[in-house]
């Protein structure tokens, strides 16, 4: 199999071009902008397919020699945050619970970088038996992914039935501090309708909602742009029943914009990735699974660092190969333009 029909993209390099890129220790681009914030996918395990994101028969696996390591991934973790001017890390996937060692992972972690604030996105499932070990461990937020609390529609999107152990894993994740947890919610027509139930799910269970334009990640490749719902559609429909106030966005790197919900303090947001992009002030860096760093989730450009990690690079080499993957980072991810072609790794390979 090659690498392509893998999902896996064939641009991949060691050594980035440097040319004019100031001397900085911090990871600048060409257009201004300074990466604080880490993604780290873990896995591209996951224990649901969502339809914007997995085909149904999960994704090839990562052969296990692939796999940063537990101890590769703090490593990188304290390089970033010691020589590389990064402010907060996330883990990601796949899903990170699907790795045993999340827990040793954070714990190294917490132990290089004890200030810098750890979190992780998640699906929430089987999230309530694990919350309390990894809030011990040094996590400090998780944002779980649900898109609908109709269990019917949630067994549809995600195909399979676990509403009620997200539903868990939320309160457990809140019971035990790892909180303000936010929700993320995927704009998909089918669900549309439920958008309201939901958001009220969250004012009452005091978890912050966020929805999400749907981006064209998804392995099946049946995203399109005529069709998608856009962040006026959901207001729109999340109108109907609540009074939306705009306050905008309180921190011009954050993706989300935000609505007081029926005069507060409760908030919704909408990252509305495609209709309002904010790749200006994008300030995101991103390891993959397999020990790839990336500046964008739209670039297929990738930078090797498990192979350098592996043949002996010191951390001042690892870290030069890091600041040229974000100094060649692209303006912005160009979905609206005719020739846009969605990279060959999809979201669930990158890491979101
Ligand atoms: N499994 C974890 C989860 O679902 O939260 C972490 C990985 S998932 C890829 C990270 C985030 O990406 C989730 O919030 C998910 O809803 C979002 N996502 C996945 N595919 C997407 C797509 N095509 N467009 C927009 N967001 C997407
Ligand atoms: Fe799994 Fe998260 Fe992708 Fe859903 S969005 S299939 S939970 S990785």
């Amino acid at each position: 199999m090659t690498l392509v029909e893998m999902g896996m993209p064939a641009v991949r390099s060691r050594r980035p071009a440097l040319d004019g890129r100031p001397d900085t220790p911090a990871l600048v681009d060409r257009f201004g902008r300074v990466a604080r914030d880490l993604r780290v996918s873990i896995t591209e395990k996951c224990s649901l397919r969502c339809t914007y994101c997995m085909p149904a028969e999960g994704l090839p696996p990562i052969p296990a020699d692939e796999l940063l390591t537990a101890d590769e991934i703090v490593r990188l973790v304290a390089l970033a945050v010691e020589e590389l001017g990064v402010r907060e890390v996330r883990f990601t996937g796949g899903e990170p619970l699907m790795r045993r060692d999340l827990e040793r992972i954070i714990a190294g972690c917490h132990e290089r970088v004890p200030h810098t604030p750890l979190a992780m996105t998640t699906n929430g499932v089987g999230l309530a038996h694990r919350a309390r070990g990894l809030a011990q461990a040094g996590l400090h937020r998780v944002n779980v992914s649900l898109d609908t609390v109709d269990r019917l529609g949630f067994a549809r999107l995600t195909r399979r039935d676990r509403l009620d152990s997200v539903l868990a894993g939320i309160r457990a994740a809140r019971a035990n501090g790892l909180a303000p947890v936010k929700v993320n919610a995927v704009l998909m027509r089918q669900t549309l309708a439920e958008a309201p139930d939901l958001l009220r799910w969250c004012l009452d269970e005091e978890c912050e909602l966020r929805f999400i334009e749907e981006m064209p990640l998804d392995a099946d490749h049946e995203w399109a742009r005529a069709n998608m719902v856009t962040a006026a559609e959901l207001l729109e429909v999340l109108g109907a029943r609540f009074t939306l106030e705009e306050v905008g966005r309180l921190d011009p790197s954050a993706p989300a914009e935000k609505w007081l919900v029926d005069g507060g303090p409760a908030v919704v947001g909408i990252i509305a990735t495609v209709t309002r992009k904010f790749c200006d002030t994008c300030d995101r860096t991103r390891l993959t699974a397999d020990g790839m760093l990336r500046s964008c989730l739209f670039s297929d450009q990738e930078f090797d660092v498990r192979q350098a990690l592996r043949t002996g690079a010191d951390d001042a080499e690892i870290a030069e190969i890091w600041r040229g993957a974000m100094w060649n980072k692209w303006a912005g991810h160009g979905i609206d333009a005719e020739n846009f072609v969605p990279p060959e790794r999809t979201m669930g390979a990158i890491g979101g």
